[in-house]
């Protein structure tokens, strides 16, 4: 059995998940994929994921009700020695790298940590992963029967549904240490902008915008109508102009959305691994040999100045008078 476990928060599912599920499909080996959810009243997060699943495991229980590595990892861990789960794969998130080392240890199994791609060679699980400031990247060999594979957001498609009918989700038993560790409080960021993981369009700027107003007046005006979530390069966010949250590439986020629209962004290959596999890419630049233009689908040669405050006015246009009203 592969066992994906399934990231949620307030009764949705992360995207993520569906990410992992990928990821244990093209694995192969042997036997069914089953998504784990633990919390507290996550009913719903099972509905969600039952149609990309074999089967669903749920463990709800007061003391899963508030995440603790500790906690996390032996419920994990009983429940992979129950099933006989040889692969478990875990979102490489904070929290995720936290409680998959712990796992590791409980089931005396390697840990790939926050890879990139993994793939089942004549019985060996195989990963690449970044290292040296993601300028290597690494091959790495479990040699063990049982391993954890921890995948870092975001590099990995999102499942399709199996087609079949859901997998009626099943209720596990556990037996669980005591929390040696209270939340005692939560601050939440004001922001009600959409996170980058789970956006369908992202807008992201780089260096052509200019400075930091630019950026909020390009980028962030462009993004806001559209509903989008903000993105930056890392010029960007070493100027300072914008925060590490929102970097995308090799050193930063990884994003799929369905469009993918890239502010003076020179386009260097260590921005692109973040995001080249978005559905549809659109590309301002000013500078027609800029790399970008090698992999978007629409671009437009031009200075962001004029260009950005174009489309704004345009968006807005076309909310005032939509196509056929
Ligand atoms: C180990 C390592 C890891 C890295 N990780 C990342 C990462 O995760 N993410 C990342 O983004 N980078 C990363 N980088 C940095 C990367 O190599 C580039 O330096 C960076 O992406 C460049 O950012 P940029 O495109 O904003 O800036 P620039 O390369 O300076 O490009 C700016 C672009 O804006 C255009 N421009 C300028 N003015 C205008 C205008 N008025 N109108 C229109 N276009 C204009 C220019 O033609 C140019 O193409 C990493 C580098 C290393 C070595």
């Amino acid at each position: 059995m592969r066992i994906v476990v399934v990231a949620h928060a307030e009764g949705r599912m992360s995207q993520s998940a569906f990410g992992l599920i990928t990821a244990a499909r093209q694995i192969g080996r042997s036997g069914p994929v089953a998504a784990l959810v633990l919390g507290r009243g996550v009913a719903g997060v099972a509905q969600q994921i039952a149609p990309y699943v074999d089967q669903v495991l749920v463990a709800d229980c007061e003391e899963l009700a508030q995440y603790d590595p500790q906690v996390w990892a032996a419920a994990v861990a009983q429940i992979a020695r129950e099933r006989q789960a040889h692969t478990i794969l875990v979102t490489a998130s904070r929290s995720g790298r936290e409680w998959s080392a712990r796992l590791a240890v409980r089931l005396d199994a390697a840990l790939l940590e926050d890879v990139v791609s993994v793939a089942d060679q004549q019985g060996s699980l195989m990963a690449e992963r970044y290292t040296c400031l993601a300028r290597v990247t690494e091959r790495i060999e479990a040699l063990s029967p049982v391993v954890v594979v921890s995948i870092k957001p975001g590099v990995f498609a999102a499942a399709e549904p199996m087609g079949a009918a859901p997998a009626e989700p099943r209720t596990v038993e556990l037996v669980l240490p005591p929390t040696r560790v209270r939340v005692t409080g939560k601050l939440r960021d004001a922001t009600d902008r959409i996170a980058l993981a789970d956006a369908e369009v992202v807008v992201s700027g780089g260096r052509g915008v200019g400075d930091a107003a630019g950026f909020e007046r390009l980028v962030v005006g462009l993004a806001d109508p559209l509903g989008a979530a903000v993105g930056a390069s890392r010029a960007v966010v070493d100027a300072g102009w914008r925060p590490y949250s929102e970097q995308v590439g090799q050193t930063g986020k990884t994003v799929q959305p369905k469009v993918y629209i890239a502010v003076g962004i020179s386009g260097a290959v260590q921005h692109l691994s973040g995001m080249n596999k978005s559905r549809l890419i659109v590309a301002i630049n000013k500078d027609a040999d800029a790399p970008i233009f090698r992999v978007c689908d629409f671009g437009i040669v031009g200075n962001v100045e004029s260009v950005v405050p174009a489309l704004i006015e345009q968006i807005a246009a076309a909310r005032l008078h939509p196509a056929g009203a």
